[in-house]
Protein backbone atom coordinates (compact mmCIF):
# COMPACT_ATOMS: atom_id res chain seq x y z
CA UNK A 1 0.00 0.00 0.00
CA UNK A 2 1.34 3.64 -1.06
CA UNK A 3 1.22 6.73 0.74
CA UNK A 4 -0.49 9.21 -1.66
CA UNK A 5 -1.92 12.52 -1.51
CA UNK A 6 -4.61 14.59 -3.68
CA UNK A 7 -4.09 18.54 -2.86
CA UNK A 8 -7.20 20.35 -3.93
CA UNK A 9 -10.63 19.25 -2.48
CA UNK A 10 -12.26 20.20 -5.39
CA UNK A 11 -14.36 17.42 -8.17
CA UNK A 12 -10.95 16.97 -9.80
CA UNK A 13 -9.40 15.79 -6.12
CA UNK A 14 -12.12 14.15 -4.96
CA UNK A 15 -12.28 11.74 -8.03
CA UNK A 16 -8.68 11.52 -7.77
CA UNK A 17 -8.73 10.43 -4.42
CA UNK A 18 -11.58 7.79 -5.08
CA UNK A 19 -9.29 6.54 -7.87
CA UNK A 20 -6.30 5.84 -5.49
CA UNK A 21 -8.47 4.98 -2.95
CA UNK A 22 -10.13 2.07 -4.73
CA UNK A 23 -6.91 0.71 -5.45
CA UNK A 24 -6.24 0.18 -1.42
CA UNK A 25 -3.83 2.93 -1.49
CA UNK A 26 -3.90 5.26 1.53
CA UNK A 27 -4.84 8.57 0.27
CA UNK A 28 -4.64 12.17 2.55
CA UNK A 29 -6.68 15.31 0.89
CA UNK A 30 -5.28 18.32 1.70
CA UNK A 31 -7.43 21.39 1.25
CA UNK A 32 -6.38 25.06 1.95
CA UNK A 33 -10.07 26.26 3.00
CA UNK A 34 -12.07 25.29 5.91
CA UNK A 35 -14.70 23.07 3.96
CA UNK A 36 -14.18 21.39 0.54
CA UNK A 37 -15.75 21.82 -2.86
CA UNK A 38 -16.50 25.33 -2.11
CA UNK A 39 -17.13 26.05 -5.91
CA UNK A 40 -18.74 22.90 -6.77
CA UNK A 41 -21.17 23.78 -4.28
CA UNK A 42 -21.29 27.50 -5.66
CA UNK A 43 -21.88 26.08 -9.20
CA UNK A 44 -24.97 24.41 -7.24
CA UNK A 45 -26.22 27.63 -6.58
CA UNK A 46 -28.10 28.37 -9.62
CA UNK A 47 -28.13 24.67 -10.50
CA UNK A 48 -25.59 21.59 -11.03
CA UNK A 49 -25.73 21.51 -14.64
CA UNK A 50 -23.26 18.54 -14.41
CA UNK A 51 -22.94 17.24 -17.87
CA UNK A 52 -24.53 17.43 -21.60
CA UNK A 53 -26.82 14.59 -22.90
CA UNK A 54 -25.53 15.15 -26.67
CA UNK A 55 -23.77 12.83 -29.46
CA UNK A 56 -20.09 12.70 -27.71
CA UNK A 57 -18.58 14.54 -31.09
CA UNK A 58 -21.18 17.47 -30.41
CA UNK A 59 -20.07 17.31 -26.57
CA UNK A 60 -16.02 16.80 -27.10
CA UNK A 61 -16.46 20.24 -29.84
CA UNK A 62 -17.40 22.00 -26.58
CA UNK A 63 -13.31 22.35 -25.80
CA UNK A 64 -12.20 23.72 -28.59
CA UNK A 65 -8.28 23.25 -29.50
CA UNK A 66 -8.18 21.30 -25.97
CA UNK A 67 -10.81 18.26 -28.08
CA UNK A 68 -8.36 15.82 -28.82
CA UNK A 69 -6.57 15.71 -25.67
CA UNK A 70 -9.05 15.20 -23.27
CA UNK A 71 -10.68 13.13 -25.90
CA UNK A 72 -9.64 9.67 -24.21
CA UNK A 73 -10.06 11.03 -20.97
CA UNK A 74 -13.91 12.51 -21.57
CA UNK A 75 -14.36 8.70 -24.03
CA UNK A 76 -13.43 7.05 -20.12
CA UNK A 77 -15.91 9.06 -18.40
CA UNK A 78 -18.80 10.88 -20.17
CA UNK A 79 -21.80 12.23 -19.75
CA UNK A 80 -23.05 8.75 -19.36
CA UNK A 81 -21.05 8.34 -16.75
CA UNK A 82 -21.19 11.02 -15.22
CA UNK A 83 -24.81 10.67 -15.09
CA UNK A 84 -24.30 7.56 -13.54
CA UNK A 85 -22.06 8.24 -11.13
CA UNK A 86 -24.31 11.26 -9.84
CA UNK A 87 -27.31 8.57 -9.92
CA UNK A 88 -25.16 5.97 -7.94
CA UNK A 89 -24.90 8.74 -5.21
CA UNK A 90 -28.40 8.81 -4.73
CA UNK A 91 -29.39 11.52 -7.16
CA UNK A 92 -32.22 11.65 -9.02
CA UNK A 93 -31.18 13.15 -12.35
CA UNK A 94 -33.18 15.27 -15.21
CA UNK A 95 -32.08 16.15 -18.45
CA UNK A 96 -34.04 19.90 -19.62
CA UNK A 97 -35.05 20.97 -22.70
CA UNK A 98 -31.74 21.80 -24.00
CA UNK A 99 -29.68 18.33 -22.94
CA UNK A 100 -28.39 19.85 -20.19
CA UNK A 101 -28.30 17.62 -17.47
CA UNK A 102 -29.16 18.46 -13.23
CA UNK A 103 -29.45 16.45 -10.33
CA UNK A 104 -33.62 16.79 -9.87
CA UNK A 105 -32.58 18.24 -6.21
CA UNK A 106 -30.52 21.41 -8.44
CA UNK A 107 -28.05 22.04 -5.57
CA UNK A 108 -24.92 20.04 -4.97
CA UNK A 109 -24.87 19.71 -1.47
CA UNK A 110 -26.91 16.23 -0.96
CA UNK A 111 -24.55 14.85 -3.82
CA UNK A 112 -21.45 16.11 -2.29
CA UNK A 113 -22.53 15.19 1.48
CA UNK A 114 -23.31 11.48 -0.44
CA UNK A 115 -19.78 11.70 -2.30
CA UNK A 116 -17.90 12.22 0.90
CA UNK A 117 -19.39 9.87 3.02
CA UNK A 118 -18.51 7.30 0.32
CA UNK A 119 -15.00 8.70 0.22
CA UNK A 120 -14.94 8.20 4.15
CA UNK A 121 -15.70 4.88 4.21
CA UNK A 122 -12.81 3.79 1.41
CA UNK A 123 -10.92 5.40 4.15
CA UNK A 124 -9.47 8.61 2.22
CA UNK A 125 -8.35 11.46 5.07
CA UNK A 126 -9.52 14.44 4.29
CA UNK A 127 -7.76 17.56 5.97
CA UNK A 128 -9.28 20.97 5.69
CA UNK A 129 -6.92 24.03 6.46
CA UNK A 130 -4.15 22.49 4.79
CA UNK A 131 -2.64 24.79 2.37
CA UNK A 132 0.12 24.05 0.03
CA UNK A 133 3.10 26.19 -0.09
CA UNK A 134 5.26 24.42 -2.93
CA UNK A 135 8.34 21.93 -2.06
CA UNK A 136 11.21 21.82 0.16
CA UNK A 137 13.90 19.49 -0.43
CA UNK A 138 11.64 17.66 -2.34
CA UNK A 139 9.18 17.47 0.40
CA UNK A 140 5.84 18.89 0.05
CA UNK A 141 5.52 22.23 2.28
CA UNK A 142 2.03 22.33 4.19
CA UNK A 143 0.69 25.33 6.20
CA UNK A 144 -1.56 23.46 8.47
CA UNK A 145 -3.47 24.71 11.89
CA UNK A 146 -0.80 23.08 13.93
CA UNK A 147 2.36 24.39 12.13
CA UNK A 148 3.99 23.42 9.17
CA UNK A 149 3.91 20.12 8.18
CA UNK A 150 6.55 18.09 5.37
CA UNK A 151 5.29 15.05 3.58
CA UNK A 152 7.04 13.10 0.66
CA UNK A 153 4.50 10.64 -0.55
CA UNK A 154 4.78 7.98 -3.32
CA UNK A 155 2.45 9.92 -5.42
CA UNK A 156 0.74 13.45 -5.42
CA UNK A 157 -2.29 14.65 -7.45
CA UNK A 158 -2.56 18.22 -7.49
CA UNK A 159 -5.97 19.51 -8.15
CA UNK A 160 -5.64 23.11 -7.36
CA UNK A 161 -8.43 24.59 -10.10
CA UNK A 162 -7.43 27.56 -11.85
CA UNK A 163 -7.86 31.04 -10.94
CA UNK A 164 -11.08 32.97 -10.05
CA UNK A 165 -13.38 33.20 -7.24
CA UNK A 166 -10.41 33.08 -5.56
CA UNK A 167 -12.29 33.39 -2.55
CA UNK A 168 -13.85 29.75 -2.70
CA UNK A 169 -10.04 28.66 -2.96
CA UNK A 170 -8.70 28.81 -6.55
CA UNK A 171 -6.27 31.27 -6.59
CA UNK A 172 -3.84 30.20 -9.06
CA UNK A 173 -0.64 31.01 -6.70
CA UNK A 174 0.63 27.64 -7.12
CA UNK A 175 1.43 28.54 -10.49
CA UNK A 176 5.00 30.31 -9.56
CA UNK A 177 5.54 26.95 -7.42
CA UNK A 178 5.07 24.95 -10.96
CA UNK A 179 7.24 27.28 -13.14
CA UNK A 180 10.26 27.03 -10.73
CA UNK A 181 9.96 23.22 -11.04
CA UNK A 182 10.47 23.99 -15.44
CA UNK A 183 7.26 23.04 -15.64
CA UNK A 184 5.40 25.24 -18.79
CA UNK A 185 2.35 26.95 -17.90
CA UNK A 186 -0.07 29.40 -20.05
CA UNK A 187 -1.04 32.71 -18.35
CA UNK A 188 -4.39 32.08 -16.66
CA UNK A 189 -6.94 34.29 -18.76
CA UNK A 190 -10.77 34.65 -18.35
CA UNK A 191 -13.29 32.07 -19.83
CA UNK A 192 -16.99 32.20 -18.94
CA UNK A 193 -16.86 35.61 -18.19
CA UNK A 194 -19.67 38.73 -18.06
CA UNK A 195 -19.10 42.16 -19.66
CA UNK A 196 -18.96 45.69 -18.57
CA UNK A 197 -21.09 47.56 -20.26
CA UNK A 198 -20.77 51.28 -19.93
CA UNK A 199 -24.51 51.88 -20.63
CA UNK A 200 -26.44 55.26 -20.72
CA UNK A 201 -29.09 56.61 -18.46
CA UNK A 202 -31.84 55.29 -20.65
CA UNK A 203 -30.71 51.39 -20.19
CA UNK A 204 -31.58 52.04 -16.63
CA UNK A 205 -35.80 50.48 -16.81
CA UNK A 206 -34.11 47.52 -18.15
CA UNK A 207 -31.83 46.16 -15.73
CA UNK A 208 -32.63 42.75 -15.03
CA UNK A 209 -34.30 42.10 -18.07
CA UNK A 210 -33.17 38.79 -20.20
CA UNK A 211 -32.42 39.40 -24.02
CA UNK A 212 -33.65 36.10 -25.53
CA UNK A 213 -33.99 34.71 -28.85
CA UNK A 214 -30.83 36.20 -29.86
CA UNK A 215 -27.68 35.57 -31.20
CA UNK A 216 -24.26 36.66 -30.12
CA UNK A 217 -21.23 37.07 -33.02
CA UNK A 218 -17.67 37.62 -32.06
CA UNK A 219 -14.78 36.73 -34.51
CA UNK A 220 -15.74 33.22 -35.40
CA UNK A 221 -17.39 32.66 -33.13
CA UNK A 222 -21.31 32.76 -32.33
CA UNK A 223 -24.05 31.71 -29.89
CA UNK A 224 -28.14 31.79 -29.46
CA UNK A 225 -27.81 31.44 -25.74
CA UNK A 226 -29.99 34.52 -23.90
CA UNK A 227 -27.92 37.10 -21.54
CA UNK A 228 -29.45 39.40 -18.82
CA UNK A 229 -28.84 43.27 -18.96
CA UNK A 230 -27.58 44.14 -15.39
CA UNK A 231 -26.17 47.56 -14.01
CA UNK A 232 -23.01 46.40 -14.72
CA UNK A 233 -23.38 45.41 -18.81
CA UNK A 234 -23.95 41.86 -19.66
CA UNK A 235 -23.96 38.70 -18.30
CA UNK A 236 -25.14 34.85 -19.31
CA UNK A 237 -24.53 31.73 -21.05
CA UNK A 238 -25.07 32.94 -24.24
CA UNK A 239 -22.16 35.37 -23.77
CA UNK A 240 -19.82 33.43 -21.99
CA UNK A 241 -18.98 30.68 -25.08
CA UNK A 242 -17.65 34.12 -26.98
CA UNK A 243 -15.51 34.72 -24.48
CA UNK A 244 -12.27 33.29 -26.40
CA UNK A 245 -12.66 35.74 -29.04
CA UNK A 246 -13.42 38.71 -26.82
CA UNK A 247 -10.17 38.00 -25.34
CA UNK A 248 -8.50 38.21 -28.65
CA UNK A 249 -10.31 41.44 -29.18
CA UNK A 250 -12.82 40.74 -31.65
CA UNK A 251 -15.93 43.31 -31.31
CA UNK A 252 -19.58 41.65 -30.22
CA UNK A 253 -22.41 41.91 -32.38
CA UNK A 254 -25.81 40.74 -31.66
CA UNK A 255 -28.20 39.72 -33.82
CA UNK A 256 -32.04 40.89 -32.04
CA UNK A 257 -34.09 38.45 -34.34
CA UNK A 258 -31.80 35.60 -35.94
CA UNK A 259 -35.19 33.80 -36.93
CA UNK A 260 -35.81 36.71 -39.78
CA UNK A 261 -33.96 36.00 -42.45
CA UNK A 262 -32.43 39.41 -43.94
CA UNK A 263 -34.40 39.41 -46.96
CA UNK A 264 -37.51 39.40 -45.27
CA UNK A 265 -36.24 42.21 -42.56
CA UNK A 266 -35.33 44.27 -46.06
CA UNK A 267 -39.10 43.73 -47.43
CA UNK A 268 -40.90 44.57 -44.43
CA UNK A 269 -39.07 47.64 -43.98
CA UNK A 270 -39.18 48.45 -47.30
CA UNK A 271 -42.86 48.52 -46.96
CA UNK A 272 -42.50 50.31 -43.41
CA UNK A 273 -45.04 53.61 -43.37
CA UNK A 274 -43.02 56.68 -43.41
CA UNK A 275 -45.68 57.92 -40.60
CA UNK A 276 -44.46 55.18 -38.20
CA UNK A 277 -41.44 55.91 -36.08
CA UNK A 278 -38.75 53.09 -35.64
CA UNK A 279 -39.90 52.67 -32.47
CA UNK A 280 -43.20 51.64 -33.29
CA UNK A 281 -42.54 49.52 -36.38
CA UNK A 282 -39.97 47.62 -34.16
CA UNK A 283 -42.76 46.96 -31.72
CA UNK A 284 -45.46 46.56 -34.01
CA UNK A 285 -44.18 44.97 -36.37
CA UNK A 286 -41.48 43.04 -35.84
CA UNK A 287 -42.50 42.42 -32.06
CA UNK A 288 -39.20 43.15 -30.58
CA UNK A 289 -39.51 43.20 -26.47
CA UNK A 290 -39.14 47.13 -24.78
CA UNK A 291 -35.42 45.44 -23.57
CA UNK A 292 -34.13 44.46 -27.19
CA UNK A 293 -35.91 47.86 -28.67
CA UNK A 294 -33.82 50.05 -25.95
CA UNK A 295 -30.41 47.65 -27.00
CA UNK A 296 -31.08 48.98 -30.45
CA UNK A 297 -30.93 52.44 -29.70
CA UNK A 298 -28.31 52.80 -27.52
CA UNK A 299 -25.71 50.87 -29.50
CA UNK A 300 -26.93 52.43 -32.87
CA UNK A 301 -26.61 56.53 -31.26
CA UNK A 302 -23.06 55.14 -30.33
CA UNK A 303 -22.01 53.97 -33.37
CA UNK A 304 -24.02 57.18 -35.28
CA UNK A 305 -26.61 56.99 -38.11
CA UNK A 306 -24.64 57.10 -41.33
CA UNK A 307 -22.76 53.86 -40.06
CA UNK A 308 -25.38 51.60 -39.82
CA UNK A 309 -28.84 51.07 -41.45
CA UNK A 310 -31.88 49.95 -39.51
CA UNK A 311 -31.78 46.11 -41.32
CA UNK A 312 -28.22 45.85 -40.27
CA UNK A 313 -28.36 47.34 -36.78
CA UNK A 314 -31.07 44.93 -36.11
CA UNK A 315 -29.34 41.68 -37.78
CA UNK A 316 -26.12 42.67 -36.72
CA UNK A 317 -26.08 45.22 -33.88
CA UNK A 318 -22.32 46.26 -32.54
CA UNK A 319 -22.25 46.31 -28.50
CA UNK A 320 -20.00 49.04 -28.26
CA UNK A 321 -18.01 50.16 -25.02
CA UNK A 322 -18.35 46.37 -23.74
CA UNK A 323 -14.88 44.87 -21.73
CA UNK A 324 -14.63 41.11 -20.47
CA UNK A 325 -15.40 41.58 -16.43
CA UNK A 326 -12.07 40.57 -14.51
CA UNK A 327 -10.89 37.31 -14.02
CA UNK A 328 -11.71 36.40 -10.92
CA UNK A 329 -15.50 37.46 -11.88
CA UNK A 330 -15.43 34.67 -14.68
CA UNK A 331 -17.39 30.76 -14.20
CA UNK A 332 -13.77 29.51 -14.84
CA UNK A 333 -10.23 29.73 -16.46
CA UNK A 334 -7.97 29.11 -19.71
CA UNK A 335 -4.39 28.94 -19.07
CA UNK A 336 -2.21 26.88 -15.95
CA UNK A 337 -0.67 23.65 -16.92
CA UNK A 338 -0.21 22.58 -20.52
CA UNK A 339 -0.13 19.59 -21.92
CA UNK A 340 3.62 19.60 -22.94
CA UNK A 341 4.72 19.70 -19.24
CA UNK A 342 2.57 16.29 -19.19
CA UNK A 343 2.63 13.14 -20.08
CA UNK A 344 -0.69 11.11 -21.57
CA UNK A 345 -1.02 9.83 -17.83
CA UNK A 346 -1.29 13.38 -17.29
CA UNK A 347 2.23 13.54 -14.64
CA UNK A 348 4.45 16.20 -14.99
CA UNK A 349 7.47 15.28 -17.46
CA UNK A 350 9.46 17.91 -14.80
CA UNK A 351 8.48 15.73 -11.63
CA UNK A 352 8.05 12.13 -11.81
CA UNK A 353 4.93 10.80 -9.63
CA UNK A 354 2.94 14.33 -9.95
CA UNK A 355 -0.24 14.32 -11.57
CA UNK A 356 -2.13 17.31 -12.55
CA UNK A 357 -6.03 17.40 -12.93
CA UNK A 358 -9.31 19.89 -13.37
CA UNK A 359 -9.04 23.27 -13.98
CA UNK A 360 -5.92 23.95 -13.31
CA UNK A 361 -4.94 22.49 -16.77
CA UNK A 362 -5.10 24.07 -19.87
CA UNK A 363 -8.10 23.51 -21.54
CA UNK A 364 -11.42 25.60 -21.34
CA UNK A 365 -14.85 25.22 -22.49
CA UNK A 366 -18.22 27.05 -22.03
CA UNK A 367 -20.82 26.42 -19.53
CA UNK A 368 -23.33 23.58 -19.81
CA UNK A 369 -21.87 21.16 -17.85
CA UNK A 370 -18.80 20.30 -19.70
CA UNK A 371 -16.63 21.94 -17.41
CA UNK A 372 -18.01 19.57 -14.43
CA UNK A 373 -17.44 16.45 -16.75
CA UNK A 374 -13.51 17.34 -17.61
CA UNK A 375 -13.05 18.25 -13.90
CA UNK A 376 -14.29 14.78 -13.37
CA UNK A 377 -12.97 13.16 -15.87
CA UNK A 378 -9.28 14.35 -15.52
CA UNK A 379 -9.61 13.33 -11.78
CA UNK A 380 -10.81 9.98 -12.18
CA UNK A 381 -7.50 10.00 -15.26
CA UNK A 382 -4.59 11.60 -13.09
CA UNK A 383 -5.85 8.96 -10.02
CA UNK A 384 -6.22 6.35 -12.16
CA UNK A 385 -2.48 6.99 -13.60
CA UNK A 386 -1.16 7.61 -10.19
CA UNK A 387 -2.68 4.21 -9.56
CA UNK A 388 -0.50 2.51 -12.52
CA UNK A 389 2.55 4.55 -11.93
CA UNK A 390 2.65 3.09 -8.73
CA UNK A 391 2.37 -0.45 -9.61
CA UNK A 392 4.67 0.21 -12.71
C1 LIG B 1 -20.65 30.52 -10.00
C2 LIG B 1 -20.14 29.29 -10.68
C3 LIG B 1 -21.04 28.42 -11.25
C4 LIG B 1 -20.58 27.29 -11.91
N1 LIG B 1 -21.49 26.43 -12.46
C5 LIG B 1 -21.06 25.33 -13.13
C6 LIG B 1 -21.98 24.41 -13.68
O1 LIG B 1 -23.21 24.53 -13.48
N2 LIG B 1 -21.49 23.38 -14.42
C7 LIG B 1 -20.15 23.20 -14.62
O2 LIG B 1 -19.76 22.24 -15.34
N3 LIG B 1 -19.25 24.00 -14.03
C8 LIG B 1 -19.67 25.07 -13.30
N4 LIG B 1 -18.75 25.90 -12.72
C9 LIG B 1 -17.31 25.58 -12.84
C10 LIG B 1 -16.89 24.45 -11.90
O3 LIG B 1 -17.40 24.67 -10.60
C11 LIG B 1 -15.36 24.36 -11.87
O4 LIG B 1 -14.88 24.21 -13.19
C12 LIG B 1 -14.88 23.18 -11.01
O5 LIG B 1 -15.29 23.35 -9.66
C13 LIG B 1 -13.36 23.06 -11.05
O6 LIG B 1 -13.02 21.91 -10.33
P1 LIG B 1 -11.53 21.66 -9.81
O7 LIG B 1 -11.62 20.51 -8.88
O8 LIG B 1 -10.60 21.61 -10.94
O9 LIG B 1 -11.18 22.99 -9.00
P2 LIG B 1 -11.90 23.68 -7.75
O10 LIG B 1 -13.31 23.26 -7.67
O11 LIG B 1 -11.58 25.12 -7.87
O12 LIG B 1 -11.12 23.05 -6.53
C14 LIG B 1 -9.76 23.34 -6.27
C15 LIG B 1 -9.52 23.17 -4.79
O13 LIG B 1 -8.11 23.33 -4.54
C16 LIG B 1 -7.96 24.05 -3.34
N5 LIG B 1 -6.64 24.67 -3.34
C17 LIG B 1 -6.15 25.64 -4.15
N6 LIG B 1 -4.89 25.96 -3.79
C18 LIG B 1 -4.57 25.16 -2.75
C19 LIG B 1 -3.39 25.00 -1.96
N7 LIG B 1 -2.31 25.75 -2.17
N8 LIG B 1 -3.38 24.07 -0.97
C20 LIG B 1 -4.47 23.29 -0.75
N9 LIG B 1 -5.62 23.41 -1.45
C21 LIG B 1 -5.66 24.33 -2.44
C22 LIG B 1 -9.07 25.08 -3.39
O14 LIG B 1 -9.36 25.61 -2.12
C23 LIG B 1 -10.21 24.25 -3.97
O15 LIG B 1 -11.00 23.63 -2.97
C24 LIG B 1 -19.20 27.01 -12.02
C25 LIG B 1 -18.28 27.89 -11.41
C26 LIG B 1 -18.75 29.02 -10.73
C27 LIG B 1 -17.75 29.95 -10.09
Amino acid sequence: MAQTMVIGAGPAGLMAAEQLAAAGHEVLVAEAKSSVARKFLMAGKSGLNLTKDESFDTFMGAYGGAEDWLHPMVRAFDAQAVMAWASDLGQEMFTGSTGRVFPKVMKASPLLRAWLARLDQTGVEIRTRWRWQGWQDGALVFDTPAGERLFTPDATVLALGGASWARLGADGAWAPWLADKGVTLSPFEPANAALSVDWSQYMQPHFGSALKSVRWMAGALDSRGEATISARGLEGGGLYSLTPALRGGDPLFVDLLPDLGEKDLLARLASKNPKTTLSQWLKKTLHLPPQKIALFHEMKKRCGLPKLDEACAIKRLPVLNADLRPMDEAISTAGGVGRGALDRGLMLSALPGVFCAGEMLDWEAPTGGYLLTACLATGRWAGQSAVAWLER
